[in-house]
């Protein structure tokens, strides 16, 4: 008999009732360590103080009042992300798929507006993570997602990751936008080199192609940059943000030039919530922690320890892990035995991580996780890595 939820995921047989920092607290009283974040979502851990401040203090006065007014919470927080990054404009939505919505939506009009109506088609890459929209399934096309659910969304082209020449030959006369995450999260936790950011900002200028950076999961402070992008030196025309930037308070947005977002005049697009002065009130207060170049700093400080003992890991346990991948506290460990397997023997060291594409292991702590934290998780993963041997 079906559940009263509907059952779309495999559910591990375990519920908390309250967070603090890096831990969770089970139904059972039992504490858990947590490595995912709500797969990234908590930037700064649970029931962070600042967090519940503001969402308090916003909840006493006014939730929701549509955005057929001004919303002096949204503008702030405009105004920190256009301040802070490439983009020149924002519009808030509540989740990341609906940040791809409006992301294929901008880039279609762009062309549109310019008397380029054939400029349609959109390139993305092979294990890419888009969401689970009609639109978003269509874009990353992997058979996974989108079995039974035809017919897509046409004008989707999905390429081999990292493959620069193939680039090149796809973009042609009808191409309207590429969409990468400059650090695949569901794919496997795969890092696109610098040079081929790069590259690709080169290639989108020389054929006018709008180049959109899916940085729901890797960005938001998350790889030591506010946005992975700045590593590479390269700046999108639109950018998919969503996940940490609400620390737990469903919150996305897309980030946009003047010039990408030209078309999107009034009547083009909305969102009932999207903006809505609860959301933008929490995301200022992360925004306030988290664009700050001391924090920033700090992020990559404890990855670089962090890293360091998993690179640990994998050299003592050479059966059960294979390499450490990602960038700052975006992580992956790509395992020899099945990474399910991992994670469900880190369930019985309490230590909470998240299974991705390409048989990794994914950790995704708190971009504040305490150094102690950090030692007690590497110390479970011992133990979790120990538990498959015996195996
Ligand atoms: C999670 C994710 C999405 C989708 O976000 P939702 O809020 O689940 O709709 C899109 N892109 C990337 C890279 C993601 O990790």
């Amino acid at each position: 008999m079906i559940t009263p939820v509907l059952p779309t995921y495999n559910r591990a047989p375990i519920a908390f009732v309250k967070g603090e920092g890096s831990w969770l607290t089970a139904e059972d009283g039992s504490r858990y360590l947590d490595l995912g974040a709500g797969i990234a979502v908590n930037a700064l851990g649970h029931a962070h103080p600042a967090l519940v401040a503001a969402l308090t203090a916003q909840a006493q006065k006014l939730w929701h009042v549509s955005n057929l007014y001004r919303i002096p919470e949204q503008e702030k927080l405009a105004e920190m992300l256009v301040d802070k990054t490439f983009a020149d404009t924002v519009f808030f939505t509540n989740s990341g798929t609906e940040a791809a919505e409006l992301a294929i939506k901008m880039a279609r009009k762009y062309h549109y507006d310019r008397d380029m109506k054939d400029r349609i088609e959109i390139i993305a890459f092979e294990g890419a993570f888009h969401g689970r929209s009609t639109g978003a399934i269509a874009a990353a096309g992997s058979e996974k997602m989108v079995k039974g659910f035809g017919p897509l969304m046409p004008g989707f082209k999905q390429l081999k990751w990292g493959d620069h020449d193939a680039i090149r030959a796809a973009i042609t006369t009808r191409t309207c936008a590429v969409i990468i995450e400059p650090v695949q999260g569901e794919g496997g936790i795969r890092v696109v080199p610098d040079q081929c950011l790069k590259g690709l900002r080169d290639l989108c200028d020389e054929t006018g192609t709008l180049l959109i950076f899916d940085e729901v999961q890797c960005g938001v402070g998350r790889t030591g940059k506010l946005f992975a992008h700045e590593w590479a030196g390269v700046t999108p025309d639109i950018m998919m943000v969503a996940k940490g930037i609400g620390g737990g308070f469903p919150l996305g947005a897309v980030l946009a030039t003047e010039d990408a977002a030209s078309g999107m005049v009034a009547g083009t697009h909305g969102s009932t919530y999207g903006g809505n002065p609860l959301g933008c009130a929490v995301g200022s207060a992360v925004m306030q922690i988290v664009a700050d170049d001391a924090f920033l700093d700090e992020v990559s400080r404890k990855a670089a320890q962090f890293r360091q003992g998993l690179e640990g890991l994998v050299a003592s346990h050479p059966t059960v892990f294979e390499a450490v991948r990602g960038q700052g506290l975006i992580l992956g460990l790509k395992c020899k035995a099945s990474n399910l397997d991992v994670v469900k023997a880190a369930y019985a060291e309490h230590l909470l991580t998240v299974p991705a594409a390409d048989n990794v292991l994914r950790l995704l702590p708190a971009l504040n996780i305490p150094e102690a934290d950090i030692a007690e998780a590497l110390a479970r993963l011992d133990r979790t890595a120990a538990r498959i041997e015996a195996a």
